[in-house]
């Protein structure tokens, strides 16, 4: 269709061979077309989307309109030899008592004798009865290559491979073991800005956990693409169910249920987000045409403590049970919607536009490391354009054509959507617009719902100001130099205040990031004994309370700011 029939260029999308095919469905359900090397110019992409990492010259050649699904570097963090250096280093140089989320980690063959020594300090003191180990190559991933063992005499290895003490008290569910896989959007390294997804999997393994014996990789690993092979995948398994995955909305039920302290676990693992990252965030040059999504895999034990085991390089995006459709084509969708594509975009090959946009945008370095005002201006910038020029978010007008209608409703969701695609709560979802004003996702999303694309009519235009806004942090409205606090499903974990977001600027202060860490810890800490207390009071008081604050980072509802939940607590104590 002409672009003028149509009302807007339509964004284009390059995919590297392997990518996964739902990222593919997603970008043509919401009206993109795929570049074709044939038919379109070198720069002719908005989007590039690898499932392995980039080449240097794809980051140096990037265009304002483009955008890459990798930032540079991410082995940091997603190669387990590295991060358990990173992680090592932060103990030490911040305390135990804030990094010990991860297991104790060995890199071997070089550190071997330092394994020896607790290995045999730990026989010595216990007799070796309550330790076992686990041992993964360090450059596989899927569960290859992993075993577990007791008795160094077990331990072979042919490559370079991690020694961790293995947790051996996880939480079950009806006995089976799970991990949860949670989705984690880095928006920009500098300034920090993370995103944790409000759905995610949790994944089970297919046999009864039992430490009787430890060859038994269907009763100890969790991976998907080992438990698909075993004889209890297919089983209806007690409370489980067929498969081997959850999503994440229906393992909160099952927490609810059981009455546990949700917020809690949720801060935790948030915590072990922030925390890991930060490890990290000197070693990666940030780019603003970049965002990551990462998978965090975590294991709770069995008294609720969230542990930390890998971080994932593009975790898996292929659909192969209903709990995969569930989740990840959300997912998908809202990874685009936080890359802010906007009107301006799709005009790539409009050569008086390009001119103009490449008059607004700054000339500056991609790389190495941007400063983090100029990331953020020139994130703007790159979709600046003059008052007569077609501007908006995209994402919105996008989706007018999707047709994807897989998305879970939620029960509490008071969406009034027709059509399948549903986010749960919508009056509290923003997006980054180009005009000053605020405007609402949800606004947004419902006027456009309906309207055929042809007869699509664009937002008044206004040229933003580059300008620091100073405003207070918990300011409800849309501000451009503060990340929205939610976008889709995806929630704002990181920055959390004021402080945070101005020690995350320019360069990345990571003491003063932990130091608020910290107080933020013990605060919510306090408020959570303070409200325990009340509980004893008073039930009925105390409910109110929780159902403002149960579900700060995931539940269903508009999650409060974590300053709603304890300043009333314990700041005025
Ligand atoms: P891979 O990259 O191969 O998936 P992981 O580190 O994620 O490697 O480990 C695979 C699985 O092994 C995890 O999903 C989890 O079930 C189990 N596992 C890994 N490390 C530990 C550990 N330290 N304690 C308990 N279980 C673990």
């Amino acid at each position: 269709m002409a672009e003028k029939e149509r009302g807007f260029a339509p964004l284009v999308f390059r995919l590297h061979g392997g990518s996964p095919l739902a990222v593919r469905e997603v970008l043509l359900e919401r009206g993109w077309d795929e570049y074709d090397e044939d038919e379109r110019d070198e720069g002719d992409w908005n989007l590039y989307w690898r499932s392995s990492g980039f080449r240097n010259s794809d980051y140096k050649n990037i265009l304002p309109w483009q955008r890459l699904n990798h930032h540079l570097k991410m082995s940091h963090i997603t190669r387990k030899d590295y991060l358990a250096r990173h992680l090592r280093r932060m103990k030490s140089a911040f305390g135990a008592a804030l990094y010990d989320f991860s297991p104790a980690g060995f890199i071997l063959p070089n550190e071997y004798t330092k394994f020896l020594g607790v290995y045999t300090k730990n026989r010595t003191t216990d007799g070796g009865k309550s330790c076992y180990w686990i041992c993964k190559p360090v450059h596989l991933s899927r569960g290859r290559g992993i075993f577990l063992f007791k008795d160094i005499k077990d331990l072979v290895y042919d490559s370079s491979v991690i020694i961790q003490r293995y947790i051996s008290n996880p939480l079950l569910i009806s006995g089976y073991k799970f991990d949860l896989r949670i989705y984690v959007c880095v928006k920009s390294f500098c300034p920090l800005v993370v995103y944790m997804h409000q759905e995610g999997l949790v994944r089970f393994a297919t046999e009864k956990y039992t430490l009787a014996s430890l060859d038994n990789l269907y009763s100890h690993l969790t991976n998907t693409s080992i438990n698909k092979f075993g004889l209890g995948y297919a089983m209806d398994k007690e409370r489980v169910g067929r498969g081997c995955k959850w999503t994440m909305s229906k393992f909160r039920s099952f927490l609810r249920k059981q009455e546990v302290n949700e917020l809690l676990l949720w801060h935790r693992i948030s915590n072990i987000i922030t925390l890991t990252l930060l490890a990290a965030v000197p070693c990666i040059p940030s780019n603003p045409n970049c965002l990551e999504l990462l998978g965090f895999d975590i294991l709770i034990d069995s008294s609720y403590k969230p542990w930390l085991l890998e971080v994932n390089h593009s975790p898996a995006l292929s659909l192969d049970c209903p709990a995969d459709v569930a989740v990840k084509k959300g997912l998908i969708n809202d990874i685009i919607d936080l890359m802010n594509y906007r009107m301006m975009d799709g005009f790539r090959q409009k050569e008086d536009l390009r001119k103009r946009c490449t008059r607004l945008q700054p000339k500056i370095p991609l790389l190495p490391k941007t400063s983090g005002k100029r990331s953020l201006n020139q994130s703007i910038s790159s979709s600046s354009s003059s008052p007569d020029t077609v501007l908006c978010s995209v994402n919105d007008c996008a989706r007018t054509n999707s047709r994807f209608a897989s998305r879970p409703v939620h029960p509490s969701s008071k969406s009034t959507m027709s059509s399948g695609h549903a986010k749960a709560p919508q009056k509290n979802v923003e997006v980054e617009s180009d005009d000053l004003k605020l405007t609402t996702l949800n606004s947004t999303r419902q006027s456009y719902r309906n309207t055929p694309s042809s007869m699509f009519k664009l937002p008044s235009l206004h040229m933003h100001k580059l300008k620091t806004p100073s405003v207070p942090w918990n300011r409800r409205t849309q501000d451009r130099d503060i990340p929205p606090r939610r976008v889709g499903d995806f929630i704002l974990t990181f920055p959390f205040n004021e402080a945070t977001w101005k020690a995350s600027q320019d360069q990345v202060d990571v003491k003063a990031i932990v130091n608020e860490v910290r107080k933020l810890t013990d605060r919510l800490g306090s408020s959570f004994n303070e409200k325990k207390r009340r509980n004893a009071d008073s039930s009925r008081s105390c409910n109110a309370v929780r159902d403002r604050s149960e579900f700060l980072l995931w539940g269903p509802k508009d999650p409060p700011l974590l300053s709603e939940c304890y300043s009333s607590d314990s700041e005025t104590k």
